[in-house]
């Protein structure tokens, strides 16, 4: 894995957490804004806390097929964040569903892929994302706020572009929020800062034509890995795209 500078002593620990709670003279360096608009829009979307009661501090988790991405914001938090490994080939995953009484599984071979996962470094920071968490159910906390990275990055996780037929040709965005199906008014609120009224219908937000492109303004450059999803020229562009990053992006038994 090799060795990471320290951001608030300057030496250098494989271990960084480690060090952070064992040493007499360093503590843990504090988490910028930016970090937090990230791991706020992350664990919105796909990410997840790990938080056993063995460890003195929570961190958080993403699974993906997108190693692109996870490689993005690796570099992003940098220090905080451990690294991207492959957590599963698709040879493996195929067979664990083979042996799995799911049919469900069955039926999706072909969206099989290697699967990667990045790992953050235990912080007392990441306590507040622990708090997400009530009865076994990930919740928004009341406090959060809709920075265009945290928007964008929730988007990439959970939402999608959606195209019409028929003379359709303006996509719309919707966003899956099936876990505040139930607190309409704070999921539509979060939209306040933004120049967007979206409809949150059955625990989906969907915007019309002319607010996606103003959600486009707002969130701004596309997240690497996930291009397709900020095409808006055209139908057959973003099916090429969304085609490309199965290509470019993911991977099959890359073990
Ligand atoms: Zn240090």
């Amino acid at each position: 894995m090799g060795d990471t500078e320290c951001p608030a002593c300057g030496d250098s620990y494989e271990r960084l957490a480690q060090h952070w709670a064992m040493s007499a003279d360093c503590s843990y360096p504090p988490l910028d804004r930016r970090r937090h608009e990230i791991l706020s829009g992350l664990l919105m979307g796909d990410a997840t806390v790990h938080n056993p009661p063995s460890a003195a501090n929570p961190r958080m988790e993403v699974h993906s097929v997108n190693s692109r991405f996870l490689e993005w914001i690796d570099e992003q938090l940098a220090w905080l964040s451990n690294t991207v490994t492959l957590r599963r080939t698709s040879d493996e995953i195929r067979e664990a569903n083979r042996s799995s009484a799911l049919e469900r599984f069955a039926s999706v071979d072909y969206e099989i892929r290697d699967q990667y996962l990045l790992t953050t470094r235990r912080h007392t920071e990441l306590n507040r994302y622990a708090e997400w968490y009530t009865e076994e159910q990930k919740r928004f906390p009341e406090d959060l706020r809709l920075q265009p990275i945290t928007l964008k990055l929730w988007y990439v996780c959970d939402g999608n572009l959606l195209w019409g037929t028929k003379g359709h040709t303006r996509p719309q965005v919707w966003i899956s929020a099936y876990n505040e199906k139930d607190r309409k008014a704070f999921v539509r609120g979060l939209f306040d800062p933004t120049p967007i009224t979206p409809t949150f219908h059955e625990g989906r937000l969907m915007l019309t034509s002319d607010e996606t492109e103003w959600f486009f303004e707002y969130v701004g450059e596309p997240v690497p890995g996930f291009e397709y999803k900020f095409e808006t020229g055209s139908k057959e562009m973003y099916e090429e795209l969304k085609e490309a990053f199965y290509r470019r992006h993911t991977t099959t038994n890359a073990a």
